[in-house]
Formats: C-alpha cells, structure tokens, sequence
C-alpha cells in the first residue's frame, strides 16, 4: 500500500493552477439505478471516478460511456467509497476496460457488516498492490486542478474547519443541530458509515460527496460546529434515502442545488423531499429518476429528471386521485395497473444522449454538471437537453 505522502509532492503543484484557467470542472451524475458512481473531470484533464455501480454490463455500459464522453483514456483516481455491491460492483469490468493510476479507499471492511462483497476487499488489494491509498479525513487527494479534501473515512470525521471557508461557514456551529434526533441504526449496515467522503473545491465552487453515510454519523461530521461551511453542489448521500440526509447536513451545508442519484423506487422519499425543500439557500432539486416514494406532490418538475422509467405506472401515478383512490370503504389501491393508452415498455433501447440502457427498462441519461473557477456553474439532463445556469454568488 502506498502512503498519500507519496502523492502529496504533486499536490501543491496542483491546487496553484486551480483558479487560473477559463476551463470548467466537470461532473458526470451516472445512473446506476440506485447505485453510485460519479465521474469528475478536473479543468487539467485529470479524472477520479467515485464508484463503479453494480456488476454486470449495465451499469458499467454507462460508465465507459462517461469516460468517452469526456476523453478520458485512462482513470487517474478511482474512489472505492465503501465496499457494498452498488458501489464496487463494477471494479472487475472498468479494469478490464481501462487503466486506473491510483486506488483511493477507506482501509478494511467493517468486520459485522454482512453486505460487504464477501473477500471484496482483499482481493481488491492483491489485484491493485501499491496503487492502493487509504486515505483518512483532512487528506487531500492530489487530482490536479481542484481542491480535493477527504472528510470522512473508515468511520472517522473531519474535525479541523477547512482553511479559508470561515466565510461561507466553516468551523461555525450548525443551527440545524438544535432539532437533530438520533436514529436507531442497528439495522444499517455499518460499512455504510465507512464511506470515504470527498470535499471538492474549484476556486469559489464547491461540492461535496459522502457516499452512504448514514443519519447518526452525519451528526458526527456536522454538530456542534459544521466543519465544511456551505457548498453550491449538493449529491445526496446514500441514493436519497430517508436513512441519511438528516436536516443537520443538508441545511448545514446549504446547497443552492441538489442531484439526488436516486433509483425509482430507491432513495426520494417524502421525508428527505420535505428537508431538501426546506433547505435554506436551495434553488432546485435534480434527479436522476422519478421517484415513486415521493409522489407527485415532491418530485421536481419533469425538466429536472434525467429518467423516467415505468411509464404506464408513472401513468398511473399520475392520474390516480390523492390516497390511491382509497377512501372509507372504497375500492383497493390500483397502483399497479396501466393507464389507458400508456406505452409499453419494450426493453433495452438505442444509446441516446449518455449510456444505454443495457438489458433492463431503456435508455439511460446522466446529469452534467459544468462549474467555473468563480463559482458559477450550469446543470444539462441529457434526455431532454434542458440546461439551467447558476451565476456566481
Ligand atoms: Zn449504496
């Protein structure tokens, strides 16, 4: 295994180009169905991918679609959040398919966690020998040509306030902590609260990314004092389920916009709607599919989401009155059944716009996000091309 202080010499070379150049960072938001990998492209060419997805030519179909999209040859960070099926899935396949420089990782599986890919992480490292990096919080992992800053890892936390963010927040106390209330996590599995999160900075942008952490270990990271301050980006954690995402990190952090990378029937429920919309500073939601959980009533407008699978059951959704059309005594819920004249779904479609959508509901389209070194930055879903621009604050 090789120490970041290997990589580190590079690392002061690379934060002195940040704000300097009129190239934009770019973040490619996958769909991997509930899954997770994000694609970052540094304004210096360099690449980390943040996960693989799950196995199988799905979701790895999309990810080398990513990588062309961008021009990307060869990977020089991949981040292995955390060691569940959804995230390192794909490990085998990208490798297979293109060079990978170094490996970034939160050190061993949590020994109690039964969903860890069974002997995923020794194998990991036999097959990567010293590309292998465990990075712990306060690291900065030295991609050039942005600010990358490691606040959790292998259940620790960042606790020293990012220098120079005092402005936006930083080493402040968190309000939102005043209402904070533990959660029962005996159920969650723990490599969950492993996961290696990422602060990343492009002069004035920012945007962070915890993998799954979890409700009680976000109060860690964020209570008393918020040790990040505010970020423009917001992914959220864990595919948007009600298990993360507490008030205490997203109106801590006080994104202007919010990329959930739920699946459509994972993440997006009601309660983590009502906290994004509560958010102090938000501007929108976008989401990478419809969400059944949150209904009509939270989704964001159809603009904002990049997939819209199911759609005789989204139909149905639709056009079925509040409750399910349940009311004392009234017929069942027929939240299954087609409306009239929906479209069938028909499988695997044509690669369109970003991805394909392999062997399951159709095609499949990724969330671009374009930022500028003075903050501003521009969102594009590319199924429907609707791009929307936030201006510098
Ligand atoms: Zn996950």
């Amino acid at each position: 295994m090789k120490s970041l202080a290997t990589l580190a010499l590079l690392a002061t070379a690379a934060f002195a180009q940040a704000p300097a150049t009129s190239k934009t960072f770019d973040m490619y938001f996958l769909d991997t169905e509930g899954g997770h990998a994000v694609l970052y492209v540094t304004p210096t060419g360099q690449s980390l991918l943040d996960d693989v997805g799950s196995a199988g030519e799905r979701d790895h179909d999309r990810i080398m679609a990513a990588l062309k999209d961008a021009g990307i040859k060869e990977l020089d960070y991949l981040v292995l959040s955390h060691y569940h099926s959804d995230h390192v899935g794909g490990f085998d396949a990208l490798l297979k398919d293109i060079p990978v420089k170094h490996f970034i990782d939160h050190g061993t599986a949590h020994p109690t966690d039964k969903n860890v890919v069974v002997g995923f992480e020794k194998r990991y490292s036999e097959i990567v020998g010293d590309k292998r990096v465990t990075v712990k919080p306060g690291d900065k992992i030295p991609v050039t040509g942005i600010n990358a800053v490691v606040v959790t890892s292998h259940g620790k936390v960042l606790k020293t306030p990012i220098p120079g963010a005092a402005a936006l927040g930083a080493g402040k106390p968190n309000s939102a902590c005043a209402t904070f209330e533990p959660r029962d996590e005996s159920t969650v599995d723990p490599d969950n609260g492993n996961s290696v999160g990422i602060l990343f900075n492009f002069g004035k942008f920012r945007t962070i990314n915890l993998g799954d952490y979890t409700w009680n270990a976000e109060k860690e990271l964020m209570c008393p004092n918020n040790p990040i301050g505010s970020v423009d980006l917001f992914l959220t954690s864990h595919h948007g389920v009600d298990a993360s995402n507490s008030p205490a990190l997203v109106h801590g952090l006080r994104p202007r916009v919010i990329v959930m990378h739920n699946g459509q029937r994972k993440g997006g429920a009601v309660q983590t709607f009502n906290t994004m919309y509560t958010s102090p500073l938000l501007e929108d939601i976008w989401q990478l599919h419809w969400a059944f959980g949150g209904g009509t009533e939270n989704n964001a407008p159809g603009r904002f989401i990049a997939n819209v699978e199911e759609p005789a059951a989204l139909a149905n959704a639709i056009l079925a009155p509040p409750g399910g059309g349940r009311g004392p005594g009234g017929p069942p819920p027929t939240a299954a059944a087609p409306a009239p004249g929906a479209t069938p779904i028909s499988g695997a479609g044509p690669a369109r716009g970003g991805g394909r959508g392999g062997r399951h509901e159709g095609p499949a389209f990724w969330i671009k996000v374009s930022a500028k070194a003075d903050g501003s930055f521009t969102v594009t879903n590319t199924r429907n091309q609707f791009t929307k621009s936030y201006a510098a604050k």
